[in-house]
């Protein structure tokens, strides 16, 4: 008997020796491994006849072995393997197939997966327009493949021919692990696993039996039912929702006749039943903590007629529409006694900063100390300064005297710093900006009401609690209000997530007097116009900015840091970079049985052990997997253009007598603010620079952005450069040029920078290429791991089940039994903490 609980080692065909290979892999109990969801399946039970198949398609395809041979070529070994049915052909090819010689026999049933291309003959005679003869020939280039069971087979072979024939079956993502005698933790072990545990779970049905147990079973209900369901009953009535381990063995065993598109795309009951599940906790999680925040205590500032007069007497234009309308969200919340969370959206260029300075002066009118953070040294000076300016002539009506602003970075001399921690903690720092630098430890504030994040997306979402909770001179932590702000526009499903526990004002409106940025594609070839279109510009008094991926030289493939804690690379998917050559080399390997990649029912956790830098398409759905490997496939070694290097090879050459400056992350911040100062007040014409200027950057002068190797830049970050120019009122340009090769996925991201300045039209495609946990470029460590979810494909689950939360946590359902709601928090809880890491804020 076994237990959803049980360790996986007690499970038959696993063990103690697999169990530790599981383990390192993340799968330590029987659920753990039927949460490994299946990530395809093949109808078996009707499979396609060649005659009927379409080249150019994914296709799964049973024949017999009619051929089989080791062809020696220049550039290695060949396996091809023909597969035959009626006059039907399908010529399988593995390179360096070596390792295939002895596999087939001549006769055998195959049953093999990937993407069908017309045969050399049957494209010969599409040529010559005698297509009948071939037709049905094809060929598949490294393909998946399994043996059939055969007619005469004995034992376990024989036993559960049954589920790898006549039926939908379910193909596996490998898991990774060997058996003790070396052999792949194939799809087949998997089934045969799985199969087993559905025989010897909850009062063991009689084999073969798959038959649903009606009643899900519940925490406290009496005997010896192990616990199973997770959701009330009465949810998943209304919901017209299976169990789960209804839905548990219908995901793996389909039953025949489940529609295989709904399969494939997991929108079967099953599958639904399981998302729901996932992201219902989340959403109930989330749900929660808002709730909690807005029980706690948190300072309600007040808006009289002074602080309105203090607030008009800074302002340097008239702020649009919808900077008055978030304003006002915005100061209705720091009035309430409840902490304020509030995440502000805006497009680049849309004028968040001035809205955060005015939430500054309530808080400061209040006696309250105001903390802006920002992801990098420059934007923390630039911020700075523009305080000053602003603040510089305002007198607070409170105090009479002008506000005290401070300037508080990592690269302060020690004892700068420590002379402004102590204004900062004595409360002679009213507005104190900076970076990573205000959460050190000796950072204490005297009275901190309110906190501004910019660009919040660039900080993990622990470290924007960490500042939450500074504690204030007298020991007691304070409760401040928090501002985030982002220019990122952000996709709803990640808004629902990411940063389901804020409310979210949005600035849908530019500031007065822009003009739409002209985009344009280029390739290095046409290098000499883009310069000398640059010097055009610049001699008409406009500014320019050339951002590279890199700082320097061809060994310095790292990409520009600006902070430390960008685990992941922010320029582009790092194609080619040695970093990610071994992750490049492992996708590139042909697998047998089971899958690299897998959209259904992937574990993110165990993935991303296996194949840390596994590129896009694992979280495309199943229809769109055409080449998983479009963008590491091409990938070669080319040497990149860097900041460094073109600085000086532009200065002496073709941008000779203009003046350039020089800005990367390696710069010591008083080189980088002497730069940026100076390119402010427009001494420097062409600033030369890396993403380091990605963020806020604001010189409404420059004209022109030009973006080198635009092939390995993201989405969001070339929109984010892009941003960098029109904040003026001239004409401004972005050029994205590209040297080298220019993947499937960059041509993509190219066109739609040049179709679209929507950003949050840019956010949706850089979400579907890049996936939730990459999509900011940095990886977000409040982002939740799922087992099932997939917040690209389940967007229409996940809208729902935060509508269930939300109802759950509102009120008691009388239709559900007490036992069961406190059974859904008590598993809230646990999983809350030991899944998302998201411990109680
Ligand atoms: P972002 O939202 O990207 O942080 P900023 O706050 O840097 O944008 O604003 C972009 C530019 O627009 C700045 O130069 C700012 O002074 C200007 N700006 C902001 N609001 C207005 C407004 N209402 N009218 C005119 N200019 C504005
Ligand atoms: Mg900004």
């Amino acid at each position: 008997m076994l237990e959803l609980s049980t360790p996986v080692k007690f499970v038959k065909r696993v063990g103690e020796r697999i169990a530790a290979g599981l383990a390192l892999r993340g799968v330590e109990t029987v659920e753990d491994l039927l949460y490994h969801l299946p990530f395809r399946y093949e109808d078996r039970l009707n499979p396609q006849p060649m005659a009927e198949l379409v080249a150019g398609t994914m296709a799964s395809v049973i024949g017999e072995v009619r051929g089989a041979t080791l062809l020696r070529t220049r550039s290695g070994p060949i396996f091809e393997m023909t597969l035959g049915q009626d006059l039907g052909t399908v010529k399988c090819m593995w390179f360096h197939g070596a390792y295939l010689k002895d596999r087939f026999k001549l006769g055998q049933m195959v049953a093999v997966y990937g993407k069908l291309e017309p045969s050399r003959s049957a494209m010969a005679a599409a040529a010559a327009g005698t297509l009948g003869a071939a037709a049905g020939r094809f060929k598949m280039i490294q393909p998946q493949f399994e043996i059939l069971p055969e007619p005469g087979a004995t034992g376990a072979d024989a036993e559960f021919a049954m589920l790898e024939m006549g039926r939908i079956v379910p193909v596996y993502e490998s898991l990774g692990g060997t058996t003790p005698w070396g052999a792949k933790l194939t799809s087949k072990w998997m089934r045969r696993v799985v199969w087993s545990i559905f025989e010897d779970l909850v009062e063991g049905k009689p084999s073969g039996a798959p038959s649903m147990t009606a009643s899900p079973s519940w925490v406290g209900s009496k005997g010896p039912e192990p616990v199973t369901e997770t959701l009330p009953t009465a949810m998943l009535h209304r919901l017209a929702l299976p169990s789960r381990l209804e839905a548990l063995r219908a995901v793996h065993f389909p039953e025949a006749g489940t529609p295989m598109v709904e399969l494939m795309s997991a929108t079967t009951p099953a599958h639904k039943r399981l998302i729901f599940e996932e992201l219902f906790y989340l959403e109930l999680g989330l749900e929660l903590k808002r709730r909690r925040m807005r029980e706690r205590v948190g300072t309600a500032f007040t808006t009289g007629p002074a602080v309105r007069e203090a607030i008009k007497q800074v302002l340097p234009f008239h702020p649009t529409a919808a900077q008055k309308r978030v304003l006002g969200e915005i100061v209705a919340d720091m009035r309430r006694p409840q902490p304020m969370r509030r995440l502000l959206q805006g497009d680049v260029g849309s004028g968040k900063t001035i809205v955060a300075m005015q939430a500054a002066i309530v808080a400061m009118e209040n006696g309250c100390q105001a903390a802006l953070m920002a992801p990098t040294e420059i934007l923390a000076t630039q911020h700075y300064l523009s305080a000053r300016r602003l603040l510089a002539d305002a007198v607070s009506p409170r105090t009479g005297r002008p506000y005290q602003v401070a300037l508080l970075t990592g690269s302060l001399d020690p004892a700068a710093k420590r002379q402004t921690q102590g204004r900062v903690m004595r409360g002679e720092a009213q507005f104190i900006i900076g970076t990573h630098a205000l959460q050190e430890d000796k950072a204490d504030f005297n009275n901190l009401g309110l906190v501004i994040v910019d660009e919040q997306h660039r900080f993990g979402v622990q470290q924007r609690f960490k500042l939450m909770r500074k504690p204030g001179a007298d020991g007691v932590a304070s409760d401040p209000d928090v501002l985030a702000m982002t220019a990122t526009p952000i996709p709803r499903t990640l808004a629902l997530t990411l940063y389901g526990d804020l409310d979210v004002s949005v600035i849908d409106e530019m500031p007065p007097g822009r003009t739409p940025i002209v985009t344009r594609r280029t390739t290095e070839e046409h290098a000499a116009e883009v310069w000398e279109f640059v010097r055009r510009q610049v001699a008409q008094g406009r500014q320019a900015y050339l951002v590279y991926p890199v700082i320097e030289g061809s060994k310095d493939d790292q990409p520009e840091l600006d902070f430390p804690h960008d685990e992941e690379p922010p320029v582009g998917e790092s194609i080619g970079a040695p970093s990610s050559s071994q992750s490049t080399e492992s996708a590139r390997k042909p697998s047998a049985e089971g899958a690299v990649y897998s959209s259904l029912g992937r574990s993110p956790r165990l993935s991303a052990k296996m194949n840390p830098r596994a590129e896009g398409p694992r979280y495309t759905t199943a229809k769109s997997r055409k080449s998983p490997k479009t963008d590491t496939l091409f990938a070669t070694k080319t040497k990149l253009r860097s900041a460094t290097e073109m600085f000086d090879e532009l200065r002496t050459g073709a941008l000779k007598g203009l003046r350039l400056g020089l800005l990367h992350g390696r710069l010591s911040a008083d080189e980088k603010e002497v730069t940026m100062a100076r390119f402010h007040r427009g001494e420097i014409d062409v600033l030369v620079s890396t993403t380091v200027i990605e963020v806020g950057v604001d010189v409404a002068n420059a004209s022109v952005m030009v973006i080198d190797h635009a092939e390995r830049f993201g989405l969001a970050q070339m929109h984010q450069l892009r941003g960098r120019v029109g904040r003026g009122a001239a004409k401004s340009f972005c050029i994205l040029m590209t040297g080298g090769n220019v993947t499937e996925q960059a041509d993509a991201r190219l066109n739609a920078m040049v179709a679209s300045q929507n950003g949050f039209e840019l956010a949706e495609l850089d979400l579907q290429q890049r996936g939730p946990g990459e999509f900011f470029g940095t990886r977000q460590t409040g982002l939740p791991e799922f087992r099932v979810a997939n917040l690209l494909r389940d967007r229409a689950t996940l809208e729902l089940a935060k509508v269930e939360a939300e109802r759950f946590a509102a009120a008691p359902d009388p239709a559900i039994p007490p036992a069961q709601i406190a059974a859904v928090w008590a598993r809230l809880k646990q999983q809350w903490q030991r899944r998302y890491g998201l411990v109680e804020a």
